[in-house]
């Protein structure tokens, strides 16, 4: 418990969110909320829980998405849940099958991490949504469907990294507005670029082959295409990869993300680069600065 509270923790970034929205559209759209449990009704802001309760009940869930690291559930009369998963927020979808512990894989429900459940939502199929978040610091705003996008939030979000509207003209458009900031923190900025975090920013620096301090001014043009790019790989590869299971993320069926597997300079401070070059092995010591208010990982002789 103790390492627990210690350990730094890392909000879910795009990829996290992504694999939670697919998970929810694939297993309860459609679905009927029949009734909801809260212990923890401060999570709800706006209204209070008879309210949230009574406004959701008997509503069907049309479809889940996102925003950045935001998340949405539209419900039948125009309604949405604005859910902001914060450090340890995660979604959890129990079927009878996990119920019954009958299934053939690992039943990650009896992990630890999967134990905070403060709100859960029972719907019609007899699927149970749990909300599982160790921290409690995850929050939930019942909002009219058709005024998300006043959210203050929400309106205050640059454009999304995976979205059609993120092109390579748009980025660099983007950069102009900040010449005199450090790649690193300008990655960061979700008024700017929503979706990206601590995590993604140091391995698509490192796909990139960019030091996290450069100065946004002093990029080539060939660079901020580059870097474009891996953006793109890198938040695609995760959403492939099911997310970094970092700290508490998890997906609904409880189980951790694999990208954790394949990171390349993320908490690896102190320890050898991989990274082949030329034939060669790298085998310089991945470095840890602070960048902002959180750590940055690179390889000092990958990254220029
Ligand atoms: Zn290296």
């Amino acid at each position: 418990m103790v390492f627990e509270i210690l350990k730094a923790k890392n909000m879910p970034e795009l990829p996290e969110v992504q694999t939670i929205v697919d998970d929810l559209n694939r297993k309860i759209k459609g679905d009927t909320i029949v009734d909801f449990w809260s212990d923890w009704p401060k999570a709800i802001k706006g209204v209070n829980l008879k309210k949230f309760e009574a406004e959701i009940k008997g509503k069907k869930i049309l479809k889940a998405w996102r925003i950045g690291k935001n998340m949405f559930v539209d419900l039948s009369g125009g309604k949405t849940i604005y859910i902001h998963l914060k450090m340890t927020g995660h979604l959890l979808i129990r079927t009878q099958d996990t119920k019954n512990k009958i299934q053939k894989n690992k039943n990650y429900f009896n992990d630890r991490v999967n134990q905070y459940i403060h709100h859960i939502w029972k719907l019609k199929s007899g699927k149970t949504l749990e909300f599982s978040d160790l921290r409690k610091f995850a929050k939930m705003v019942l909002v009219d469907t058709d005024k998300v996008m006043e959210l203050p939030e929400i309106k205050k979000l640059g454009v999304d990294a995976m979205s059609k509207e993120f092109t390579l003209e748009k980025f660099r458009e983007l950069l102009q507005k900040r010449q005199n900031k450090k790649i690193g923190l300008v990655l960061m900025e979700q008024e700017l670029i929503a979706g990206i975090g601590n995590i993604y920013r140091s391995e698509i620096l490192f796909d990139a082959g960019m030091h996290p301090e450069r100065s946004v001014k002093y990029l080539k043009k060939s660079e901020v295409g580059v870097l474009y790019e891996s953006i793109l790989k890198i938040l695609k590869k995760a959403i492939e990869m099911r997310g970094t299971s970092d700290s508490d993320y998890r997906d609904t069926d409880g189980a951790p993300g694999s990208f954790g597997k394949i990171l390349k300079v993320y908490r690896k401070d102190g320890k050898i680069c991989s990274c082949v070059r030329k034939k060669k092995k790298c085998d310089t010591i991945i470095k840890r600065i602070k960048l902002g208010q959180r750590s940055v990982f690179f390889c000092s002789e990958c990254q220029k």
